[in-house]
């Protein structure tokens, strides 16, 4: 099964990931008083990787 996995060393928090999801994986969670994008339902990826081409930090890595 196929799943995203955000390296957060990367990630600027832009939510591109969340707007181009088909599958709505991604949703944006308050952590210590921050936003951060997670992936929330991996189980429903169906591996298209708009998330991995589109996100503009290359943080996004979609496993097979
Ligand atoms: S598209 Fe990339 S940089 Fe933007 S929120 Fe998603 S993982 Fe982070
Ligand atoms: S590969 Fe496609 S379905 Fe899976 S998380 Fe990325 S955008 Fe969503």
């Amino acid at each position: 099964m196929p799943k995203p996995i955000i390296d957060y060393s990367k990630c600027s928090t832009c939510k591109t990931c969340v707007e181009v999801c088909p599958m709505e994986v991604f949703a944006v969670e308050e952590v210590d008083g921050r936003e951060k994008v997670v992936v929330k339902k991996p189980d429903e990826c169906i591996g298209c990787r708009a998330c991995e081409v589109q996100c503009p930090e290359q943080a996004i890595k979609v496993e097979d």
